[in-house]
């Protein structure tokens, strides 16, 4: 999957104009969290147990390199075979030469974001092994050859005449409809022929349980447990952050993802392999590769408040809160990761100067901290990533401002703290400004004020804030008072 997080603002323009995905977002705003409160409700103290699932992921990640050799060690005591990757490449070679070495011309997936990180689809169709996407919406999403919309519903955006399109162009069908149920059934007619022949299935793990050596598995429709089952291979890929203590805390938080993914209470299947099959058993691989992927996350480790982004369970609960997601969907995000999630996840993965606009793009209402079950603080996290960014940091490769965007950046902090200042530059700004606008030249303005000269004027500031009114307070610069006393009977300081 290309990187395209430097588009965001380009696309998240394009997304505000299209009037279905406007539509379906606002029915979904409308109708999610009434559903996420009632599904949490089902527990005797919701707020315990949030509170309990937040301890467990913070605990598991501080934990996490012990637990991961935990896990290492009772995976390979039930036969599994555990690989390391340090970065994204290692990863898509590990499982090309795992492919190769069994003459394996096609594989299944099932819907995983590890492998959108790492791009594994890519890599596998540049060396000639076919990729099918056992997941409907990753299904519709890879024919159309567009990324995901949504975590849990990938191609939910897609209407269902574009769908009977594609599916009549691949030949997946052969008779038009937009029936939503016979464009289901046609996808699994066609998926289920690739399983009856399908020698390696690849999946993502929700979560690898160190106490055990088990991975779990969570899904609504039965693909991954198809491609668990069915071939003789199975590789499964996950990243470091998966790994839980111990079975009782993997079953906690199997319940709070499940209700704030899809308000469920327990999603369809839950599959949960410790190891290939065994000698007695009738389904499941007869070989297990677990390849744990590192891709950049060791390298923020030490850093106590970034590594806080990997306590996420990818429950997709932040995007339905976020104001800004929720008004332009999942495409700008340019990345496996979209959302609050990826905003707080990307920056650390890519780097902060390739991703300036995602943590920029928050109105720091604070819904997200509060709704996430793993406790992740996101308006701290990118307030972090806007300093460090303006700082120049090295490990999260800030860029560092010019000397021209710090001087403009002085001027203008200078100005905003009086109200006649502001003003007096607002109007002799404006004309420029609007000039600009109609010659259609701002696009050609580069640097800190772009966006904003790009959507909006320079609005004159009152004379008095809001809470100087209720103080009886002056704002001008020596903030006199106009009376020894103000008419409230505070005493002017
Ligand atoms: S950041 Fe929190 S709310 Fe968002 S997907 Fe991750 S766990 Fe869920």
């Amino acid at each position: 999957m290309k990187v395209k997080t430097e588009q965001f603002t380009h696309v998240a323009e394009q997304e505000l104009k299209n009037v279905r995905t406007r539509a379906l977002l606002d029915y979904i705003s409308s109708i999610i969290d009434a559903r996420r409160e009632e599904a949490m409700s089902s527990f005797s103290d919701p707020a315990a147990a949030l509170a309990y699932g937040r301890a467990i992921r913070a605990e598991a990640i501080m934990r996490m390199p012990e637990l991961l050799e935990e896990f290492e060690k009772k995976a390979a005591a039930h036969g599994a075979v555990v690989l390391w990757a340090r970065d994204s490449k290692e990863a898509n070679d590990i499982v090309l030469r795992l492919a190769k070495e069994r003459g394996i011309r096609y594989v299944t997936k099932g819907k995983s974001m590890v492998t959108e990180e790492i791009g594994l689809n890519d890599v596998l169709k540049a060396n000639g092994i076919e990729v099918f996407e056992a997941d409907l919406g990753e299904f519709i999403a890879q024919l159309l050859e567009r990324p995901p919309f949504h975590i849990v519903g990938p191609a939910i955006n897609i209407p269902v005449d574009e769908i009977c399109k594609i599916f009549l162009e691949r030949g997946i069908m052969r008779e038009p409809t937009t029936d939503p149920v016979a464009l289901g059934a046609a996808a699994r007619a066609f998926l289920r022929d690739k399983f009856h022949h399908l020698q390696m299935g690849i999946t993502g793990v929700n979560m690898a349980v160190a106490e055990t050596g088990t991975i779990i598995n969570v899904e609504n429709e039965g693909n991954i447990r198809f491609a668990k089952s069915s071939p003789r291979t199975q590789v499964s890929l996950m990243t470091l952050e998966k790994v839980v203590p111990t079975m009782n805390d993997a079953m906690h938080l199997l319940r709070l993802l499940c209700r704030n993914c899809t308000a469920q209470k327990i999603s369809a299947y839950v599959s949960m392999d410790s190891g290939p099959k065994k000698a007695d058993e009738i389904d499941g691989p007869e070989e297990l590769f677990i390849i744990v992927i590192d891709n950049g996350r060791s390298r923020f480790y030490g850093d106590i408040q970034a590594r806080e982004a990997l306590r996420c369970i990818r429950c997709g609960a932040c995007m339905y809160g976020c104001p800004v997601y929720m008004k332009i969907g999942g495409y700008p995000y340019g990345w496996a990761y979209s959302g609050p999630m990826g905003q707080v996840l990307n920056p650390l993965l890519l780097g902060l100067d390739k991703t300036q606009d995602l943590y920029r793009a928050c109105t720091l209402c604070g819904k997200c901290k509060e709704i996430c079950p793993s406790g992740i603080d996101h308006p701290k996290m990118f307030l972090s990533y806007r300093a460090k960014d303006v700082e120049g940091d090295e490990i999260y490769k800030g860029k560092r401002r010019s000397w021209k965007e710090s001087a403009a950046v002085e001027l203008l902090t200078w100005g905003i703290r009086r109200a006649w200042r502001w003003n007096l530059g607002a109007k002799a700004t404006r004309p420029a400004i609007n000039r600009y606008a109609d010659d259609g030249k701002l696009k050609n303005i580069k640097g800190t004020f772009e966006g904003w000269f790009r959507s909006r004027d320079f609005p004159s500031m009152a004379e008095r804030t809001f809470h100087e009114r209720m103080d009886g307070r002056d704002s001008s610069e020596t903030n006199h008072c106009r009376s020894e006393e103000e008419p409230t009977g505070k005493q002017c300081k």
